[in-house]
């Protein structure tokens, strides 16, 4: 077996370089983009084609794709170096335009929860917990009984969450509520966030709730399915384009400043437009202190054998330190008979350590009211934007961003 850890994965993608010392070089970019995941790059390819802007994207890590980047591991394997990314939404308008950028494989995600049977041995049930989960959870005529209970107070079809299926009254489905609260919910979570859910957002838990169903998907949306050669090359072929420049492995902090309404960059002022997709409590020296999020570790194992597990991701609801393993074979849908890589996630409180990644905003209304203030702040500067899941301090996926740069675009456009 082969261990890897996340950061030792290099597959460096092969961009243009900004000539660093050639600063007069600086003041034809009329656009100014701080990160290259969905924000930034989607940002960039649409005001360098649509407003002929010449646009310099600034990112901090040696590749493009922010969170999404892929890349191939010592075996072969293409992974998801910063935790498994699956592409679903309902927004025909972003499916279209991330198009241009990539042909997509259909895929369908399914996961399920593995967890003990309560006999010394191990059961798997699909989560969302469906019907079929329940007739799993509960044995097949109870089950069955149970699952037309809550068809018959909420009906055939339909996504209740945890909380408010909590608040039912009726003992037996108050019965069902604890069942899956327990095997499914609270460890998890408080594996995930160090908190119970009702403690956390409730839409957070509400992204995965109870389906009367037996749709064993993950999404439902209409459009699933994974770029057909990962996501990295859609990012590289968004960001080419003659009037963008991207400059891999600068930190834009350290050559960015921002006083008194004006932002200078390199030390001359930068009127322009400047989108930045990075935290906001960085940008302005975390003078209100820091905002506070989750980070995750990686735990990667490369095995002999074609496949480790049935679905792309299991979920280990009661039991294990780690939330889930996730497979990218399964994701990706790559051939490689006799080899397969798996990630576990270890989720932790995030403390700005070096190396560390704020990858989960902890929203609630203290957070919300700490970001409002580095948002106010951000406000002060006219040609400023935060855009993307840091800069906005939210719980936002892919499509969600890309959506909201098309938007963000739109108007300057
Ligand atoms: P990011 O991808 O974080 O990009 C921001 C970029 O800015 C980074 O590359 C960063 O290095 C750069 N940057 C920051 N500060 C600076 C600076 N000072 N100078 C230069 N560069 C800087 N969404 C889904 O739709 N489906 C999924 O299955 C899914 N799975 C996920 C799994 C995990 C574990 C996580 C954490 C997220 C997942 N998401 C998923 C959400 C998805 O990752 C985000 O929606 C998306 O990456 C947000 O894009 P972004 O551009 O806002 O941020
Ligand atoms: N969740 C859970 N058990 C599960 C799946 C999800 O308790 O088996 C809760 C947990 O709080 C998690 C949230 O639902 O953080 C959202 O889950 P999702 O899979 O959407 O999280 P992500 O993929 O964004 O980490």
């Amino acid at each position: 077996m082969v261990q890897l850890r996340g950061f030792e994965l290099g597959c460096l993608c092969p961009l243009k370089h900004f000539d660093r010392n050639d600063v007069t070089r600086l003041m034809k970019y009329d656009a100014l983009i701080v990160g290259a995941g969905y924000a930034g790059a989607v940002a960039a390819r649409r005001l360098a084609e649509e407003a002929g802007k010449k646009v310099l994207v600034l990112e901090r890590r040696p590749h493009v794709a922010g969170n999404a980047y892929d890349c191939l591991d010592g075996a072969g394997i293409l992974i998801h170096q910063y935790g498994p990314h699956v592409f679903h939404t309902n927004d025909k308008r972003v499916y279209d335009y991330l198009s241009r950028f990539t042909e997509w494989r259909p895929y369908e995600h399914t996961v399920v929860a593995d967890l003990p049977d309560g006999n010394g041995g191990r059961m798997n049930f699909p989560v969302p917990f469906n019907l079929d989960s329940m007739e799993i959870a509960f044995g097949p005529e109870k089950g069955k009984e149970l699952g037309d209970k809550l068809i018959a107070a909420y009906g055939a079809e339909k996504k209740v969450t945890i909380l408010e299926l909590r608040q039912n009254p009726d003992p037996e489905i108050a019965a069902i509520a604890d069942y899956v609260y327990e095997h499914v919910f609270v460890h998890y979570t408080m594996k995930q966030w160090g908190q119970k859910p009702e403690e956390i957002d409730p839409n957070t838990t509400a992204r995965v709730p109870v389906f009367l169903s037996r749709d064993p998907r993950y999404f439902q949306d209409a459009y699933q399915a994974m770029p057909a050669d990962g996501y990295t090359p859609m990012f590289e072929k968004m960001l080419d384009h003659p009037n963008i420049t991207v400059e891999l492995g600068v930190d834009a902090l350290r050559r960015l400043e921002l006083a008194d309404g004006v932002i200078k960059l390199d030390g001359e002022v930068f009127d322009g437009p400047v989108i930045y997709t990075g935290q906001a409590d960085e940008l302005f020296g975390f003078q209100f202190g820091p905002l506070p999020y989750r980070t995750l570790d990686f735990r990667y194992e490369t095995l002999d054998r074609d496949y480790f597990q049935s679905h792309g991701t299991v979920n280990y609801t009661v039991d294990e330190d780690f939330t889930r393993i996730t497979e990218f074979k399964r994701l990706s849908g790559q051939e490689k008979p006799g080899v397969t890589t798996i990630m576990k996630e270890y989720s932790r409180a995030y403390t700005g350590a070096d190396g560390e990644i704020p990858y989960y905003a902890i929203i609630n209304p203290d957070n919300n009211a700490l970001y409002a203030k580095y948002k106010a702040e951000a406000d002060k500067y006219p040609n400023l934007r935060l855009l993307g899941r840091l800069a906005e301090y939210k719980y936002y996926n892919m499509d969600a961003i890309a959506a909201r740069a098309l938007d963000l675009t739109d108007e300057m456009l």
